[in-house]
């Protein structure tokens, strides 16, 4: 495995982690997957309390030392007490006395974001997760949710990153490159979109640039996203040979050229 520096702390994330969202229809072949995953070095695994798949999560995990548990609090429950209180729930569900990475699924405007911040960071003393970090925040919500907090430092900001979806790069991504704020691309694949007749143009760039290398779209996809430098990509698969071409996107490098080639892909 390959790793990215998580936030400004000395840990490393892998590069690549395995998203969960709709996973977990056919539970047992959720949580073998997750393990497999885990057993080759994908051992992030993001969910969230919204996802309703905690519990497999937790059964995937458990005994499994490496694993690095991401998930995400609901923005109805951004309150200081909601906060609390759907950390116990995630803690139970997941079975675990602490959370790696606690993040904020979508900014919530309703609420202070001090309240919601000062929540996060008596977690963090409390030892019941380990980093903050946000998703779906944009430059001016990053900061706003920074100055709320005295006491920690927001590691990530989880938002969708794609070569189909270029919303975080140039001011949020540079932005995080700065400040030392890994981004975790979710949906990487284009939640499967890449494979549509619509996007036939990306795919066959994709296809081209890949037959140089051995590589498949959905690798050199991944690769590419990875080549940021600080960026962790979280794609979702249920399906064994989807896990193994994911894992191969990785130990190996896509030329400057091709990055380029690909940046400037629309
Ligand atoms: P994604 O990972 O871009 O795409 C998943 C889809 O691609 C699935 O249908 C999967 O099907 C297919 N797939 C995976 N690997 C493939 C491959 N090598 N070749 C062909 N198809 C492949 O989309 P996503 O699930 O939306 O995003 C990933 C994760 O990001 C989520 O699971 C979740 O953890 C997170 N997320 C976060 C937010 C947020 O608001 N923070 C929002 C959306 C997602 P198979 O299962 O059949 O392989």
């Amino acid at each position: 495995m390959e790793f990215v520096r998580l936030g400004k702390t000395g840990e490393k994330l892998p590069v690549l982690g395995m998203g969960t969202w709709n996973l977990g229809a056919d539970r047992s072949a959720g949580v073998l997957i997750l393990k497999e995953g885990i057993r080759r070095g994908m051992a992030f695994i993001d969910t969230a309390e919204m996802y309703g798949n905690e519990e497999i999560v937790g059964e995937a995990i458990r005994g499994e030392e490496k694993a690095f548990i991401a998930t995400k609090v609901s923005p109805q429950h951004f309150s200081y007490e909601g906060v609390l209180r759907a950390c116990e729930g995630s803690l139970k569900k997941l079975r675990v006395r602490q959370i790696d990475l606690y993040q904020l699924h979508w900014p919530n405007k309703r609420i202070a974001i001090q309240e919601t911040m000062g929540a996060m960071e008596r977690l963090a003393d409390e030892g019941k997760i380990r980093h903050i970090g946000v998703s779906n925040f944009s430059l001016m919500d990053l900061k706003e949710a920074q100055e709320a907090m005295r006491r920690y430092e927001i590691v990530s900001n989880q938002v969708e990153y794609s070569i189909l979806s270029r919303m975080p790069e140039e001011a949020l991504s540079n932005y995080c490159m700065a400040q030392g704020i890994t981004m975790i691309a979710y949906s990487p694949l284009g939640q499967g979109a890449l494979y549509s007749e619509k996007n036939e143009g990306f795919l066959s760039v994709l296809a081209d640039i890949g037959e140089r290398y051995g590589k498949s779209a959905s690798q050199v996809a991944l690769n590419w996203l990875i080549s940021k430098g600080n960026v962790s990509a979280i794609p979702k698969t249920e399906n064994p040979e989807h896990l193994t071409e994911n894992l191969g996107s990785i130990g190996w490098r896509l030329s400057e050229a091709d990055i380029k080639r690909l940046d400037l892909l629309r």
